[in-house]
């Protein structure tokens, strides 16, 4: 088996991480420690480069990069530890407004996130409703040429920064749950929203949006009325390469060997010199590269046109699993100086391995828990039952 890129796609990783020296350094995650994941100069560095739309069919307005160019450069960021959440954000939202957005949505707003003025987030989960994403109750009723929407959206993630919220609403409470739906592009400036932090023990910060007699024209509506589950489907085709942390493992590992191999105990020996710390850790680096294989292996299928579904719950899956996993041996290895966090000069490299402890919980929450994709991957791949 070959399993390197064609020449272009190497070059344009060359290019990625020539991009990132240039203009990305750890200390720019500073402004990140309130808990927005989010650097403002590394976003308009990212849109000048013309990678915000990078996936989107050029017919479309897009950059026309393809599923293996996109892997590439969610790899080379994430491994240099840039955020990727405003990224993969915008470049979801852009392909569902150039697909389905009336004109004046690719007239006024695409343009504005491309060039990376204008941010926004992602509006679908709710109070009673997340893994059944489809089970969503907030209301948009017509009224003459408006619609009127009320309800409430929970995690709505970067709220608080962004200009808009692609907002999943239900249109007819009379049909099967997912012929109901509809999406509309929300501007955060308008009448009737309040949006309330919801911190979390990642130190992330996420929001609590609420929306009382919020009025919008039609053309602020995204695809057609009770179309949203289509909607939906193009989020999930653009998710592919540009979302979810297939990545997040090596930096903390990095971190566990540097720690191991630099710490000195009181006895004079080092942990790196005692075989089970090397174990884990070269187990680790083994999971890393299944991990990467997974990764690419989605990008193929994308790049051939498929569209697939058990292979990316495969591959969020054991991404998640496995990060949670190396976090906690590799702090556990650490003992109390895996304590220290990042308000301490002391910390071992800015107190990234603790705070990734903290934060690998969640990313088996979102995007998809794992006991979903568990699910998606024993009846999809394995054969066995339908669980529900
Ligand atoms: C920090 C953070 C940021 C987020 N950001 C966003 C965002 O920006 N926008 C957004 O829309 N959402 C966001 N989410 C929401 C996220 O996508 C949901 O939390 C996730 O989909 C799970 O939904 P839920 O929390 O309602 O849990 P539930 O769906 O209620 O699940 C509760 C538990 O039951 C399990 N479960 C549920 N159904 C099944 C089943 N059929 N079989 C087996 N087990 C099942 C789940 O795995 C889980 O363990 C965010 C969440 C977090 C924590």
């Amino acid at each position: 088996m070959d399993f390197s890129f064609p020449p272009e796609v190497e070059a344009f990783r060359t290019e990625v991480k020539a991009f990132l020296a240039e203009n990305f350094d750890e200390s720019m995650l500073d402004v990140t420690h309130d808990g927005t994941m989010h650097v403002p100069e590394l976003h308009a560095a990212l849109a000048a480069e013309g990678w915000l739309a990078g996936p989107v069919p050029k017919e479309l307005g897009g950059g026309g990069r393809t599923a293996l160019e996109s892997i590439v450069l969610n790899e080379e960021m994430q491994l240099a530890r840039a955020p990727i959440d405003a990224m993969g954000v915008t470049v979801i939202t852009a392909a569902i407004l150039m697909e389905h957005g009336s004109d004046h949505l690719k007239e006024t707003v695409v343009p504005a996130l491309l060039n990376g003025e204008a941010l926004t987030s992602f509006g679908y989960t709710e109070p009673e409703s997340g893994s059944d994403v489809a089970a969503a109750a907030t209301k948009a009723v017509k009224d003459g040429d408006e619609w009127v929407i009320n309800g409430a959206k929970m995690w709505t993630t970067m709220a608080h920064i962004a200009d808009y919220v692609i907002l999943l609403t239900r249109t007819d409470p009379d049909v099967p749950k997912h012929k109901g739906l509809t999406f509309f592009l929300v501007p955060f400036d308008s009448p009737g929203i309040e949006i309330q932090p919801v911190p979390t023990m990642a130190t992330e910060r996420s929001n609590a949006t609420f929306y009382d007699d919020v009025r919008l024209s039609d053309d602020w509506r995204v695809g057609e009325v009770n179309g949203g589950w289509a909607v939906m489907k193009t989020a999930l085709k653009y998710e592919r390469g540009v979302a979810g942390g297939q990545f997040m493992s090596p930096p903390v590992i990095d971190a566990g060997i540097d720690w191991a191999t630099n710490h000195e105990r009181a006895d004079g020996t080092r942990p790196i010199d005692d075989p089970a710390v090397r174990e884990r850790l070269i187990r680790a680096q083994i999971d890393v590269e299944v991990c990467r294989g997974f990764a690419y292996h989605c990008a193929d299928l994308a790049n051939e046109g498929a569209m697939f579904g058990v292979e990316g719950s495969m591959t969020k899956l054991f991404a998640s699993e496995t990060f949670k996993r190396h976090c906690r041996e590799i702090h556990d290895m650490m003992g109390a100086e895996g304590l220290v966090t990042l308000e301490s000069p002391e910390a071992h490299r800015g107190g990234l391995i603790e705070e990734a402890l903290r934060h690998s919980p969640v990313t088996a929450i979102y995007g998809g828990t794992s006991e979903i994709n568990r699910n998606m991957v024993a009846e999809g791949f394995l054969g066995l039952p339908r669980a529900r």
